[in-house]
């Protein structure tokens, strides 16, 4: 299981990382917490990936929308 920056490393431009990667570790320590505890099945990890997935590709968009056009034009 993989989490924060080890796997969405990002432009600290858009002040996001810090909020993704908490939201990674939240949602993978409940998860945990319920499966070693009995309360839930090993296949509730499987939502991990889907759903940290989903947060880490819009914040790859957001990226893409808000730091590149800046940098072509500060490169030229
Ligand atoms: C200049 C800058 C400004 C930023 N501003 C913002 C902001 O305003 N808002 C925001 O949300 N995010 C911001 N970020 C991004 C945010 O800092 C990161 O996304 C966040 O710290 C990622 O947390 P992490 O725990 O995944 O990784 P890290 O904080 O990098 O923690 C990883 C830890 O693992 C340790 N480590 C590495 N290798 C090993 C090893 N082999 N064994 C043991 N330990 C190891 C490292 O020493 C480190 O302590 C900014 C980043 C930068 C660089």
């Amino acid at each position: 299981m993989l989490a924060g920056d080890a796997c969405h490393t990002h432009s600290p431009k858009v002040g996001q990382g810090m909020n993704v990667s908490m939201g990674d570790a939240f949602n993978l320590g409940w998860k945990l917490l319920a499966v070693l505890t009995g309360r839930a099945a090993p296949a509730l990890l499987d939502s991990y990936n889907a759903e940290r997935r989903a947060a880490a590709k819009a914040l790859r968009s957001l990226i893409v929308r808000e730091c590149l056009p800046k940098a072509r034009i500060s490169l030229s």
